[in-house]
């Protein structure tokens, strides 16, 4: 595979086209946002004026959009690979669609469902690590697709990542993703509660983080948010308040629809939704430690 495309040049997104380029393949970016297509003009990154010039000359095109209905629209609406992808020599599109956007599982199979046919294939792909991952190719992704077509998939993927999980077939990447950052929007909250007693009882932040990342209670948010995003008051990860509503609000969208009573979920959807009055969309997802922590 030579040509990939990268549709939503984002944070992400654009990390991802440079470290795809510096794995030798040639890149063709797509975004409506003038500023996120000429920061990544900027870069060197070749940078198309619609979508239908990348299903045309690309034979991998990455995805790293906002929500689910953002990818239906990229991928099943009028000018998405259905109505554009060159064919291969049986007469079906010669496609690979790789979706790293935190998406909800089920518009993810339903997508694969009605792309398959036209002989088009979808990995999900979501990723962790953030815009210096996607830079560096350090993301770590959670994959779900057909053997054959993570296979496929494969050479791209590892060019924008250092740790891949197959976790099972088309939808299984967005599942485990959901119920991951589930958990990290949990942390923060329960670990802001932890360092807030202590503090109050007496015992400084950074001392207490050293003890808990030595015992039981750590987490990524213990162990990378706190040192890293919160302590030191940068509250500049890259990832924002919106994006992590929305993660928590599909997570909250798939154990309703699984018909499940999750009280510990159900109050942490709660605490995310109710942020949106203290912090704003374009605030960094740690803010919400500042429910006790302000
Ligand atoms: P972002 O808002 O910075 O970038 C999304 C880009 O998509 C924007 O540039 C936007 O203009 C573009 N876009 C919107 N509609 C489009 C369309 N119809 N066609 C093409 N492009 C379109 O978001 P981000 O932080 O880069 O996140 C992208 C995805 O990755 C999200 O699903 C997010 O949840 C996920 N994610 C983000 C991080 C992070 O740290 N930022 C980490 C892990 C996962």
């Amino acid at each position: 595979m030579r040509t990939i495309g990268v549709i939503g040049l984002g944070n992400m997104g654009r990390g991802m086209a440079l470290s795809l380029r510096r794995r030798g393949f040639a890149v063709i970016g797509y975004d409506p946002a003038p500023a996120a297509r000429a920061a990544s003009a900027a870069d060197g990154v070749a940078v198309a004026e619609g979508p239908r010039a990348l299903w045309q000359a690309c034979e991998a095109v990455v995805l790293s959009l906002p929500t689910p209905d953002v990818v239906e629209a990229v991928l099943l609406g009028s000018d998405g690979p259905l109505h554009g992808a060159k064919s291969g020599p049986d007469g079906k599109a010669d496609l690979l669609v790789i979706d790293t956007s935190t998406s909800h599982p089920d518009v993810t199979r339903r997508i694969a469902a009605a792309l398959e046919p036209a002989g088009i294939a979808l990995v999900d792909a979501p990723v962790s690590g953030g815009p210096k991952g996607a830079h560096a190719a350090t993301l770590t992704m959670v994959i779900g697709g057909s053997d054959a077509a993570v296979a496929r998939a494969e050479p791209v993927l590892a060019a924008m990542s250092a740790t891949r999980v197959h976790v099972g077939g088309v939808g299984a990447g967005h599942v485990t993703k959901l119920a991951n950052n589930l958990l990290c929007a949990a942390h923060l909250i329960t670990a802001a509660e932890a360092v807030r007693m202590a503090r109050d009882a007496g015992v400084d932040p950074e001392r207490l983080l050293a003890g808990i990342n030595a015992g039981s209670g750590r987490s990524g948010v213990t162990q990378v948010n706190f040192p890293t995003w919160v302590l030191n008051g940068a509250f500049d990860s890259g990832f924002t308040m919106t994006l992590m509503r929305k993660d928590v609000r599909l997570a909250e969208a798939l154990i309703g629809a699984l018909d499940l009573d999750l009280p510990l979920s159900a109050e942490v959807g709660r605490l995310w939704r109710d942020s949106a009055a203290t912090a704003p969309d374009d605030a960094d997802f740690n803010a919400i430690v500042k429910l006790q922590l302000a």
